[in-house]
């Protein structure tokens, strides 16, 4: 592993400060699950690490006046999956939180670090996405609000800059969506999905789906939101047939050219399918319908 300095800052402005000071060679460290890794195999070779172990007001949640939840970048999974006080749909993201590698990364790992990191196959990046979330940062020309559907670029990485650091990812208030469904395959319970497919949708007052959201993570390097979903009532027959379109959309047979990407693609229809039925049950139970 290459030499490098650790810094320790007490407060944001001084660590966007070291940030900036030791420019792109130096990179922000949370849980280091992903980034030592990363250093150990020389794929990154950071010459400072400015850890955000030391600065206030990075962990835990909080809801707002207008009732978004604030979750701090640096909260940990293990922090995450053992909230009780968050209710109604805002309780998946504990859940997914909660069914994720193994006990050592969700003790260490951060919400921030998954997303920050943007590995596709994380599935906080499906959940982000697929929720509307907004993502606050702060960089030395002052803060940005972005929201979670522009943070991952289609061709990989963030949009994040090297001397930008993510404080708070926002989530829209409960009212937003009645339910919330979130599908993952994976070969083995602690390793990160194949694919991962999230649904989040409101009921209207007459009992219809007026609004859905869909995305499927983990097959391309940014996760994809799959149209279409609130057209017609979700039927058995509606719900597997836009699990289909999804496949369709998501991975066109052109593109699912090795035993791999057919797999996916059959993944992502079954768990489209899955993630929508599992939200529209959950919305259905709770509007007593
Ligand atoms: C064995 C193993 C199994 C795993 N399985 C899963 C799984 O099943 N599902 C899943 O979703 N994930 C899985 N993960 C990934 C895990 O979610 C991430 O490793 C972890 O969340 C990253 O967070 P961290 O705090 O450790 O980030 P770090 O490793 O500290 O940082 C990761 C990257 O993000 C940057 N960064 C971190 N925080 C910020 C910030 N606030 N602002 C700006 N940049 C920042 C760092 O500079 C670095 O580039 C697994 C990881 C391991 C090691």
């Amino acid at each position: 592993m290459k030499p490098f300095t650790f810094h320790t800052p007490s407060g944001l402005s001084e660590a966007v400060s070291l940030l900036e000071q030791h420019g792109p060679d130096a990179r922000v460290i949370a849980g280091g699950q992903t980034l030592l890794l990363a250093m150990k195999e020389r794929l990154a070779r950071p010459a400072a690490l400015v850890s955000l172990a030391g600065l206030p007001g990075l962990r835990g949640w909080r809801y707002t006046d207008s009732g978004a939840l604030e979750v701090g970048a640096a909260t940990t999974y293990a922090a995450l999956a053992g909230a009780t006080d968050l209710a109604g749909w805002h309780a998946e993201i504990a859940a997914v939180a909660g069914d994720l590698a193994d006990r050592p990364v969700r003790t260490m790992g951060t919400l921030g670090g998954a997303l920050c990191a943007a590995e596709p196959r994380f599935d906080m990046l499906t959940l982000v996405v697929g929720l509307g979330a907004e993502l606050v940062t702060v960089g030395p020309g002052g803060g940005r609000t972005i929201p979670a559907s522009k943070f991952f670029d289609s061709a990989g990485g963030t949009v994040l800059r090297p001397d930008e650091i993510l404080t708070t990812i926002r989530f829209p208030r409960r009212t937003a969506f009645s339910a919330v469904g979130f599908e993952k395959f994976r070969y083995r319970v602690f390793d990160a999905a194949l694919v991962s497919a999230c649904c989040a949708l409101r009921l209207g007052d007459d009992g219809a789906v007026a609004d859905a959201r869909v995305v499927v993570g983990a097959v391309h390097p940014a996760p994809v939101l799959v149209p279409g979903v609130a057209d017609g009532p979700l039927t058995d027959a509606a719900v597997t047939e836009i699990g289909r379109r999804a496949a369709a959309e998501v991975l066109p047979e052109e593109l699912a050219t090795t035993p791999l990407r057919r797999y996916q693609r059959e993944l992502v229809g079954v768990l489209v399918a899955r993630a929508i039925a599992r939200a529209h049950d959950r919305a259905k139970d709770q509007s007593g319908s």
